[in-house]
């Protein structure tokens, strides 16, 4: 837990409602406030971390189990077509609750949600940045 107020934390501590839809020792998952889809689930680790960049490997390897097993429930649940799944890191990626959060959305054939698009790279910058990021390895 961090000094600052925790929204999820709170959720966690049962001191704040929320829509759950599975819980074990590690994790719990309950229904996005305001959904890009209906049924759109997060998925939150109880350890607190702030996302990827400081969460332990202790904390993603079981929360990726989770994940796994409510995307399926969250299928079978919403008879969704599809099912994104999503992080942000944060706030220039969109984040904006401060707690490591898996979004499970689920997705139909011309629901409207417009995803982001890509754009080719120019000559020489695809190495270049494959090489930066190799070399950026720990
Ligand atoms: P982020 O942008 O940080 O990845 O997403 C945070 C998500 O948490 C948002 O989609 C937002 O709707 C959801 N959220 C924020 N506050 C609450 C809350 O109090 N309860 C629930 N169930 N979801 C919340
Ligand atoms: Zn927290």
């Amino acid at each position: 837990m961090t000094e600052e107020r925790c929204i999820f934390c709170e959720i966690i501590a049962g001191a704040i409602p929320a829509a759950v839809v599975y819980e074990d020792e590690e994790s719990i998952a309950f229904l996005d406030i305001t959904p890009i889809n209906q049924g759109h689930v997060l998925v939150v680790p109880k350890h607190h971390s702030r996302n990827i960049f400081d969460a332990r490997h202790e904390t993603l390897a079981p929360l990726m189990r989770s994940v796994q097993k409510i995307a399926h429930a969250v299928r079978a649940g919403t008879g969704a077509e599809g099912i994104n799944i999503h992080m942000n890191n944060e706030s220039a990626a969109g984040q904006a609750v401060f707690h490591t959060h898996i979004h499970i959305i689920p997705r139909f054939h011309e629901d409207g949600i417009v995803m982001w698009k890509g754009h080719p790279y120019s000559d020489g910058e695809m190495q270049k940045l494959a090489t930066q990021i190799k070399t950026a390895l720990l």
